[in-house]
């Protein structure tokens, strides 16, 4: 066990947002912009394995709004 990786990570995943990235294609989802929230999804599932599964809006229809790691329904951060 390693407890420095726990270090630094928000396990709720809400807490101090900012700035994450798409993981598909790496367009800055800015979380500090409210306008932009509706073009922001995310899985859950991913995220509580700490990965960082957030979506931009076109990648998130391209894979029909499913997690392409776990097939997981992708959910709208709004
Ligand atoms: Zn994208
Ligand atoms: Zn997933």
């Amino acid at each position: 066990m390693t407890i420095g990786l726990l270090r630094g990570v928000n396990k709720s995943g809400h807490k101090g947002w900012t700035t994450e990235k798409c993981i598909l294609c790496g367009a800055t989802l800015d979380f500090l912009h409210g306008y932009e929230l509706k073009n922001i999804y995310y899985c859950s599932k991913c995220l509580s394995n700490n990965i960082k599964a957030y979506f931009c809006a076109a990648d998130a229809r391209k894979v029909h709004y499913k997690c392409p790691f776990c097939h997981s329904e992708l959910k709208p951060y709004y």
